[in-house]
């Protein structure tokens, strides 16, 4: 007998508590529906905000690229280079975001998981959001720098801690916008805080990025951080899979620190680089976030937000005021709906599941003990009657779960 049969028990407990995930197989079809087992449904699941992932625009950026460049990439750009699309994506990105200078990745888990590494290490001291995404917590685990986690938004607390830290060395993590909640970090107090203690500020605008800002140009722009009031102590990152539309990363910032991070990040040096079609597909993707096509997404974004939220608003539905869901303070396409427990959250998914809906339960450890959510996440792609639907099968799932045991 060997441990490896306790992996049955550890999966059995895993669904003891409601918290086995399972995957789906998807294809997708017009608009947000995606079919999903061989069932259409409407889709309120991806972080496709923007809705380019599907448009023509970047299949044709894809198409053109692959006749230039073909697929893969070879090998590490530190080893057979980079091609001349990553290298123009490099110099379109740090333009668009105001900062000198950035660095293309692969992927965005990873990018942070060791970027946090290669600016920290031993005796530092990192400061951390308890709600920052899991990839900057694995980062900062990878640092072996000391980390004080700070409730979420806390700036009082941060403060205290960075006055209390003896470590020479400080950097402040967090999301910029915060990917289960919706809610958006104070910039200008985080970056006040970093200037007073002479530490650095790591923000993940994975969220943010294509779609807050002048032209989406994200949130440190819209923070007034970058550009000529940029400060020579903030490294931004973001991810290039949601708004923009196609997969993968960039970190921006003052030269010396982007020149740094090309240096120590493991997931740079020792991974194959982003295939030239990827990054001629954001090419496209950003062209289009810049120009006036990005803001009319935009614009019917933040139309279709407004239109959920007035549905959600106390006093329009009976039902759903007496299921006592919250709809939690957001103004980004994130719009989490508190409904507590795990088994209820997921009786909810069920239930518009059933409706021909998919929008996923989130549950711990994703997301605290006893605040399961649906995160419903809209885009670009949905129209006025998706949102509609969406509120007339979330009263339907009221009515049905109020009437379930407890
Ligand atoms: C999605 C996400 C990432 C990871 O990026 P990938 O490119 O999907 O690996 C990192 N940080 C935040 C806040 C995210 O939401």
């Amino acid at each position: 007998m060997t441990w490896l049969n306790e992996f049955d028990d550890r999966l059995a407990a895993l669904d003891a508590q409601s918290l086995r995930r399972r995957r789906r197989e998807v294809v997708p079809e017009q608009g947000a529906r995606l079919n999903v087992d061989g069932e259409s449904l409407l889709a309120f699941c991806s972080n496709d905000y923007l809705g380019l992932a599907q448009s023509a625009l970047l299949r044709e950026a894809v198409h053109t690229a692959v006749d230039r460049y073909g697929v893969g990439s070879g090998a590490s750009p530190m080893v057979s280079g980079h091609s001349a699309a990553n290298g123009a994506l490099e110099r379109e990105l740090a333009e668009a975001v105001g900062l000198p200078r950035a660095l293309y990745f692969y992927a965005g888990y990873s990018t942070n998981a060791s970027i946090v590494p290669a600016l920290v290490g031993e005796g530092d001291a990192l400061f951390s959001d308890a709600l920052n995404h899991a990839c900057l917590i694995d980062g900062a685990r990878l640092s072996k720098a000391t980390v004080h986690r700070y409730r979420h938004a806390d700036l009082q607390q941060l403060d205290a801690l960075l006055a209390a830290s003896p470590a020479r060395r400080k950097l402040v993590i967090s999301d910029t916008v915060f990917s289960m909640d919706g809610d958006i970090a104070d910039l200008a107090g985080l970056h006040a805080l970093c200037e007073r203690h002479d530490a650095l500020l790591l923000l993940d605008d994975a969220h943010g990025f294509g779609l807050l800002g002048p032209q989406g140009r994200g949130a440190l722009a819209a923070a007034g951080l970058t550009g000529p009031r940029m400060s020579q102590r903030v490294v931004y990152m973001a991810t290039l899979g949601k708004a923009l539309g196609v997969a993968g990363a960039f970190v921006a910032g003052p030269d010396r620190l982007v020149e740094w991070l090309l240096q120590k990040t493991r997931s740079y040096t020792y991974a194959t680089a982003a295939p030239a079609l990827l990054a001629e597909a954001v090419r496209a993707g950003l062209r289009c976030v810049l120009g006036a096509d990005g803001e009319r997404r935009r614009q019917h974004l933040r139309a279709r937000i407004a239109q959920l939220r007035e549905g959600l608003a106390p006093g329009v539905d009976a039902a759903i005021d007496a299921a006592g869901w919250s709809l939690m303070p957001s103004t980004t396409a994130i719009q989490p709906l508190v409904i507590g427990d795990n088994d209820d959250a997921l009786a909810v998914m069920a239930s518009l599941r059933e409706q021909g809906l998919w929008v996923p339960a989130i549950r711990p450890p994703t997301v605290p003990l006893g605040t399961a959510r649906l995160r419903i996440a809209l885009s670009a792609a949905h129209q006025p009657e998706d949102i509609d639907v969406l509120l007339r099968a979330l009263r339907v799932a009221a009515s049905v779960t109020a009437a379930l045991p407890a």
